[in-house]
């Protein structure tokens, strides 16, 4: 056969694999550009769950849209774009389409909590001459990335007479920032170097360096410690007791930088899951008005399992879902409902691992996601033989693969790491449960769990257009 031949049959019958780079024009590379400026903000503004839920609602607020728990009392009414907060951790916006949600929505569903240090309900005291404070981890983590960092403190309080204190620590240029000691080379021989890496890095031992200034003479015991309460005592008014009804968590201080001489890629922490959620966000306040009802999820717990009020196994979706019935007028019974979340689709809007350059070899390079090459479909998560799994139907990942390729969306599959290499879940299964389909869908990330992440810009644009396009498709 002759070469034109041949290149013409590998036309037609190769999938291809398109760089997002090669696929813009100039004015596209542009817009990548400045919506990642955006981004990078909301980064900066949402280091915590409660933080990204403030962003979002404020976004949405802006386009005129209005807290669902004010009109339940009203009955039925007109208004058609509405935001729910539960418990400060979590949060959904949704767009009534000309049909009623009855039929169903489109919803994206993204995670906004991100691996850290919690502080201890006990959390101060002193060692030597300094003031520490002590954390417990969230979600998963490498430990030793935490040591020898800058950390800033985000939370919130609830003091003994009920009063709230929201506090951020850290942020600003002239903040004081917290960090955990590592040890010097000089003298890691024989506690660090000859141990296994899961033995050497304890979680006892990540605890922040808080002060060193005593207060009182030498005589006075736990003079150290007593520093620390007294500067809190005299910024915020806090007691030790405080911190007992406290959700106080240290993340890195960094700001989201651009990283590389042509700026084309962001460093930042907290990308897993916020990439998704900002262009989740971003998506759902820029399509048009919808035929059918777009939800927005926006799910805490994330990180450990899903678990708890905030998180994706809750009744939330159930009961957002209950009150658009409510308020677009018709039934809210039970039956309802079920036939309004069965008949919804859903992406899980979540990010899935990029091929390492330097760590190939956790990856089965003909399936893992690559830097670059725009959002990552991930039909199955689980571990082992997709245990624990949420595996897409295909007619599903059929019609989600149309709407990509209807809008020029550039897409890649990926598959998180080699078999049995380890695994991940994501809220997919617990959307599922409800019989909606539902598929795994954002960009990849290299150092994914780090506190300092890795996107690609062209990934992070291409993951808002695909998410505005399975808005905005109607078919
Ligand atoms: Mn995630
Ligand atoms: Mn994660």
């Amino acid at each position: 056969m002759k070469k034109a031949g041949i290149k013409k049959i590998k036309e037609i019958l190769l999938k291809k694999r398109t760089l997002v780079f090669d696929h813009l024009d100039k004015k596209d590379k542009e817009q990548v550009f400045q919506f990642c400026e955006k981004y990078k903000d909301f980064l900066n503004q949402s280091k915590t769950e409660r933080e990204a839920v403030l962003q979002i609602v404020q976004a949405a607020k802006q386009k005129g849209f209005v807290d669902i728990d004010t009109l339940l009392e009203g009955g039925t009414n007109n208004i058609k774009k509405v935001y729910k907060i539960f418990q400060g951790r979590c949060v959904a916006l949704a767009a009534i389409g000309k049909k009623l949600p009855h039929l169903g929505a489109n919803i994206i569903a993204s995670h906004i909590d991100s691996p850290r240090l919690d502080l201890k309900q006990n959390p101060i005291y002193e060692d030597l001459s300094i003031g520490l404070m002590k954390t417990h981890y969230y979600g998963g983590i490498r430990k030793y990335h935490w040591l020898a960092l800058p950390l800033a403190l985000h939370g919130t309080i609830i003091k003994s007479n009920n009063e709230r204190l929201d506090i951020s620590i850290g942020e600003h240029q002239d903040d004081p920032v917290f960090t955990i000691t590592d040890l010097l080379p000089h003298l890691a021989g024989k506690t660090q170097s000859s141990k296994n890496i899961s033995e050497v890095f304890d979680g006892e031992k990540l605890n922040l360096v808080a002060g060193s200034t005593p207060l009182g003479g030498d005589d006075e015991k736990e003079r150290f410690k007593l520093g620390v309460l007294n500067c809190l005592y005299e910024k915020y008014g806090l007691t030790e007791e405080d911190f007992v009804s406290a959700e106080i968590e240290a993340v890195p201080s960094e700001k989201a930088r651009d990283i590389g001489f042509d700026r084309s890629m962001i460093g930042a922490y907290g990308q897993d899951d916020r990439v998704c959620a900002y262009t989740g966000l971003e998506a759902f306040l820029d399509s048009q008005s919808p035929e059918k009802t777009a939800i927005a999820l926006f799910f805490d717990k994330e990180e450990i399992g899903s678990e708890g009020s905030s998180g994706a196994k809750s009744n939330f979706l159930e009961d957002f879902m209950s009150d658009l019935l409510f308020i677009s007028g018709g039934n809210t019974d039970n039956r309802s409902l079920r036939k309004a979340l069965i008949h919804s689709s859903c992406l899980s809007a979540d990010v899935n691992a990029a091929m390492d350059p330097d760590f190939k070899e956790v990856h089965e390079a003909m399936n893992a996601a690559k830097l670059g090459f725009g959002i990552c479909i991930t039909k199955f998560t689980g571990v082992g033989g997709k245990s624990g799994a949420s595996d897409a139907g295909s007619e599903f990942v059929g019609n989600i693969r149309r709407i990509f390729n209807k809008n020029n969306i550039v897409w890649q599959t990926g598959e998180l790491g080699k078999i049995d290499q380890g695994g991940g879940g994501t809220v997919a299964k617990f959307l599922a449960k409800f019989g909606m389909n539902v598929l795994d869908c954002g960009p990849a990330l290299l150092s994914m769990h780090s506190p300092f992440e890795i996107s690609s810009k062209a990934d992070v644009y291409m993951t808002y257009l695909a998410y505005k396009a399975f808005y905005n498709d109607n078919d």
